[in-house]
């Protein structure tokens, strides 16, 4: 469960209290999808301007950090979804590097998963769905961290 990055206008500005209550569940294994996605933004639209874009994109960031914050809080993984938006995803992850682990499902573009800046993340990058286009829900638990 979590709040995907193409909906995250809807989310209100704190979704962690929300999210905290649903984490509980023993059920819950993971948070997904969360991550950031700019493959396609609001200025496509003429009614839009670069200054939707910038509210669009800070607001992913919020929701993907505050989905990380509970995912540390209690233990989760993450199921991550970025697109045309690695460089932002990684930085965003790296405070969180030891503390929450991730499964990447949604690879469309960038530079492929396998260079060195992955390695330092060491969060897992999904074989199943590099270039899939579809999202399938994927949610795979990992080991305990080491
Ligand atoms: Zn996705």
């Amino acid at each position: 469960m979590g709040w995907h990055p193409t909906n995250v206008l809807e989310a209100p500005e704190d979704i962690r209290p929300a999210l905290r209550e649903l984490a509980r569940h023993p059920k819950v294994v993971a948070l997904g999808e969360t991550g950031l996605d700019y493959h396609h933004l609001p200025s496509e639209k003429p009614e839009f301007t670069a200054v939707d874009d910038a509210r669009y994109q800070q607001k992913q960031a919020d929701i993907f950090r505050q989905q990380m914050e509970v995912a540390a809080e209690f233990g989760l993984n993450c199921v991550i979804h970025q697109r045309s938006a690695l460089e932002d995803t990684l930085s965003q992850m790296q405070p969180f590097v030891g503390r929450v682990r991730g499964v990447f499902h949604c690879f469309v573009d960038d530079r492929p998963p396998c260079d060195e800046s992955w390695r330092w993340a060491r969060w897992s990058v999904s074989p199943a769905s590099p270039l899939s286009k579809t999202h399938k829900p994927f949610v795979t638990p990992l080991p305990p961290y080491t």
